[in-house]
């Protein structure tokens, strides 16, 4: 394609955004009880998209009682779940059928390149409620029967209003990834997204009302982390808690959440390593961690942003990596030849930048990018950034940077690899690269991370048990380990003769 198709392509897929953003509340658009509300940017020239309802104690109030009232006496738990799969298999079509228009919306606010979006993270967003919806028809029960004086067997019940809070990074699908298999399972929920983020929940709710989800099962309340978000987690009527986003801010929801005791799923933050042994694939090793730490901006959680390499391809896979790196194509997110768009907002591009003068402070080398891209002079444009020289004390190696910047560091041995691997406080994925068999699998066996992929790039199964250790997070979602969180386990005794009661009072 050539530069002017493909101008007139971006240009063309620039959605038109009509009116702020809305609450959705018992079926219905509404604006925050304030009338306030704040601004969402276009990371690409830090412009204002349009305003968003700014949400707070009151619009979280009407939202949950909406959901508390849709759980208590609407139709939605009711329905055999047969009946609430079929209606999110209308969810999932009509985000097909609008998959350009969410994709466009999707891109403009949060810069993550349209060939990401389109064609991966909202056609994902469908299947999640085809996935989840058809898994709960087949959830079951276990049966106890004990010495043939009872019968006890297991129920799933939905637990109630659930709340979702969610990040910035490819919110739509995360979302949906959420609100899928807790709507399934028969719950109600209250999404609040994230506030840098908020256009693309919008057509969640557009989708939910003319799919004919009852009013109420499905409620947004846009907002300020801090306000929104702690008055959905400090709500006495809502019962559970699934957050994705940062550890400091899980660990704050917790508190938060603690005097009223929420049942809380955490996705939190991760720095997971990319083992490469000198045996590996060394092509697809280098390709899976280009596309690992590189696509969506960097903004991923589970990006592969630690490089470990055994030393004697260390050169070699040094070289090709930085050749490859300088030929990233950054660019406009909506074009469909970027590879790499603008971060997601000011703040966070000086967070980035941040990290830089502490690597070199550090003695770590900026060995590309390290700053604004030549030719980018707007918006949240950041280089494609190789670290070398990090050691596992360095803060780069340690902290969560969650921009398109990897760190390289060599290894001697497998023993040395796994030390390094786990020398962090998280453990969220690992992917390991080797043509030696028993080493990958006592590699994956030894390195602390809820994920581990060998010879493989991140592709992901919906039925594994997504989710990290340490300080990456509590909990699985994930197939049938969603509804492990959000269902209640309720055991039935029945009685099948007469056993011995006590007597009390009865002389
Ligand atoms: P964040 O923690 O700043 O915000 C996430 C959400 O929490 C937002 O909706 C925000 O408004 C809300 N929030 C903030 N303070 C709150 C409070 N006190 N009470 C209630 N809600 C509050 O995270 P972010 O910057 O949006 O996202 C990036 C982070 O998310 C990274 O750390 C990344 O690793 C993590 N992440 C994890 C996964 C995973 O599955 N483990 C997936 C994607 C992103």
């Amino acid at each position: 394609m050539s530069e002017v198709t493909r101008g007139a392509a971006t240009a063309q897929r620039r959605p038109p955004i009509s009116g702020p953003a809305l609450h959705f509340v018992g079926g219905a658009f509404v604006a925050a009880a304030s009338g306030s509300t704040f601004e969402t940017l276009d990371p690409a020239t830090n412009t204002p998209i349009t305003g968003v309802a700014d949400g707070a104690a009151a619009d979280v109030d009407l939202a949950v009682r909406a959901a508390r009232a849709a759980f208590a006496e609407g139709p939605w738990p009711r329905w055999p779940a047969a009946r609430r799969a079929e209606a999110l298999r209308r969810v999932a079509d009509l985000i097909d059928a609008r998959a350009d228009e969410i994709a466009a919306v999707e891109c403009l606010d949060t810069g993550i390149p349209w060939s990401q979006i389109r064609h991966a993270q909202v056609p994902r967003a469908a299947e999640n409620f085809r996935f989840f919806g058809d898994l709960a028809r087949g959830l079951t029960g276990e049966l106890f029967p004990t010495d043939g004086a009872f019968h006890t067997y297991t129920l799933h019940r939905p637990v109630g209003v659930a709340a979702l809070i969610t990040p910035w990074n490819t919110p739509f699908m995360l979302e949906t990834w959420k609100v899928a298999p807790c709507l399934a399972a028969g719950n109600t929920c209250v999404l609040k997204p994230a506030e840098w983020a908020p256009l693309s929940a919008g057509f969640l709710a557009e989708v939910m009302r003319d799919a004919g989800l009852p009013p109420g099962v499905f409620n947004l309340v846009h907002g300020i982390g801090e306000r929104a978000g702690a008055a959905l987690v400090a709500h006495p009527d809502v019962q559970l808690v699934s957050f994705t986003g940062e550890t400091a801010t899980g660990r704050e929801i917790m508190r938060n959440g603690a005097a009223t005791l929420k049942r809380f799923s955490m996705e939190l933050g991760g720095k997971s390593p990319v083992v490469v042994f000198a045996d590996a694939d060394l092509d697809r090793a280098l390709d899976a961690t280009l596309f690992g730490v590189y696509s969506l901006n960097g903004e991923r959680c589970t990006a592969g942003s630690r490089l470990l390499v055994e030393a004697p391809v260390y050169d070699r896979l040094v070289d090709a990596l930085l050749a490859r790196v300088a030929r990233i194509r950054i660019g406009a997110p909506l074009d469909p030849a970027t590879e790499l768009g603008p971060l997601i907002h000011p703040d966070h591009w000086r967070r980035v930048r941040g990290y830089m003068d502490v690597a070199r402070a550090e003695g770590v080398a900026v060995a590309a990018g390290g700053d604004r891209p030549p030719g980018f002079d707007r918006g949240n444009y950041f280089a494609p950034t190789v670290l070398l020289g990090v050691e596992a004390h360095h803060r780069v190696f340690q902290e969560e940077i969650f921009g398109p910047v990897l760190c390289v560091t060599p290894f001697a041995d497998e023993a040395d690899a796994v030390r390094l691997a786990n020398a962090v406080r998280y453990g969220l994925a690992a992917y390991v690269w080797t043509s030696d068999v028993t080493r990958a699998h006592r590699v994956a066996a030894g390195i602390e991370a809820g994920m581990v992929w060998v010879n493989s790039q991140n592709v992901r199964d919906l039925r594994i048990p997504f989710g990290g250790m340490k300080d990456s997070g509590i909990g699985r979602e994930g197939g049938v380990y969603s509804f492990e969180f959000y269902t209640e386990r309720q055991a039935v005794h029945v009685a099948l003769g007469r056993h011995p009661i006590p007597r009390l009072g009865a002389g």
